[in-house]
């Protein structure tokens, strides 16, 4: 269901509260804000890019993309997306100059895709000079360098994801590799997801506006904590499987995907309280593993399927541990509630361990 453009604001200003940003009790902070998204304009590469991410973000229903977009935000002003290959009006020159036009003022870089480096970026070319096809490399240095901020929107331009994949023919890598091999210190948010949830975009995106980089704070891969802080395994409905050691053999099982290759346990998103299209459904609930593709190692060597390493062992954010008659004897008084959690958690990864090592012992034993 849609909500309204009041509600959407709503929204707008409890991520502004998250981050530390009461915009809608300041009126100089809005008024600031208003100016902000009159003013600057957003230029969207499409660099080694399937387009996911734009499709990701057009068929954002909540708040609509037209409102996104074209309505006003705030009475008297709109964001500007001035540039962008896929919904802009304009093509061939006439596109190109708008483009040459709009980096001459502030403007935010956003790249959709990875940076194909080989034969000189030619596999990947924005707009012609002279005849020939322009490199993405060239307009990513370029546009890189005079950016007040980029945006690395989707897994491909935040790490290389699946162009940077096992053979690599296009010598693909994320911006933030390619900005260190050409020393452009810009600063650079990664937005990494295949694809892109809408709401890491537009959010990132009124924050920058709302507060300023330093109002988005992100972790050491550069993705910002308001969306990518937890992991999956700590918000996922499953999880009180996985403590109780109930694990699918099958896609039609209903249990903890682990075993069928789930990442939850290494990969960081809020995909479980955002949902995908317009908060229909996100993969676990659709029955598939996480196939953690907000994280560099993504697409991962090796099977899809394979199972990760547990690194962590941290008790459920979203659901209470559940009472099991497993063995381990946990003691579930709330006083020890999270304590309870780490040891249930421990628990199925001792049982985990047991299960690599061919004894599939507790690991094959369901209610
Ligand atoms: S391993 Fe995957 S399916 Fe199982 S609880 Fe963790 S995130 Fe959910
Ligand atoms: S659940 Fe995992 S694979 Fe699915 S969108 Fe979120 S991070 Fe990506």
């Amino acid at each position: 269901m849609a909500i309204s453009r009041r509600n959407f604001l709503k929204v707008s200003a409890g991520s502004a509260a998250a981050i530390g940003v009461n915009l809608f009790d300041n009126p100089t902070l809005r008024s600031a804000f208003a100016d902000a998204i009159k003013e600057t304009p957003i230029i969207w590469l499409a660099a080694g890019a399937c387009s996911g991410c734009s499709v990701s973000l057009l068929n954002s229903l909540s708040p609509r993309i037209q409102d996104v977009l074209l309505d006003q935000v705030i009475p008297g002003h709109h964001t500007e997306m001035a540039w962008h290959p896929t919904i802009m009006a304009a093509s061939g020159d006439l596109a190109m100059e708008h483009m040459y036009k709009v980096e001459e003022k502030p403007f935010i870089l956003v790249v959709e895709g990875s940076v194909g480096r080989a034969e000189n970026g030619t596999y990947m070319e924005v707009g012609e000079r002279n005849g020939h096809g322009i490199p993405i490399t060239e307009h990513v240095e370029r546009l890189g360098k005079k950016a007040i901020a980029v945006l690395a929107v989707g897994s491909c331009a935040a790490y290389g994801g699946i162009n940077k994949a096992n053979m690599n023919p296009s010598d693909s890598v994320g911006v933030g590799e390619f900005f260190k091999e050409k020393n452009i210190s810009t600063p650079l948010i990664n937005l990494p997801g295949c694809a892109v949830h809408p709401d890491w975009f537009v959010s990132t995106v009124a924050a920058i506006l709302l507060g300023g980089l330093e109002a988005v704070k992100v972790d050491e891969l550069g993705r910002p904590l308001m969306h990518y802080k937890k992991l999956i395994h700590d918000n996922c409905p499953l999880r009180g499987h996985f403590d109780a050691g109930r694990f699918a053999e099958k896609f039609s099982d209903e249990f903890c995907l682990y075993k069928l290759g789930c990442k939850g346990p290494v990969t960081h998103s809020n995909c479980a309280e955002k949902r995908f299209n317009s908060g229909t459904n996100w993969c676990i609930e659709n029955r598939h593993p996480c196939i953690g593709c907000t994280e560099p190692e993504f697409p991962y060597e090796g099977s899809m399927h394979d199972k990760v390493q547990l690194q962590q062992v941290t008790p459920p954010a979203a659901y209470p541990p559940i009472s099991t008659e497993h063995k381990q004897g946990v003691d579930f008084t709330p006083t020890y509630g999270a304590l309870a959690g780490l040891a249930v958690g421990a628990a199925g990864m001792n049982m985990l361990k047991k299960g690599d090592n061919g004894d599939q012992g507790d690991l094959d034993e369901k209610e």
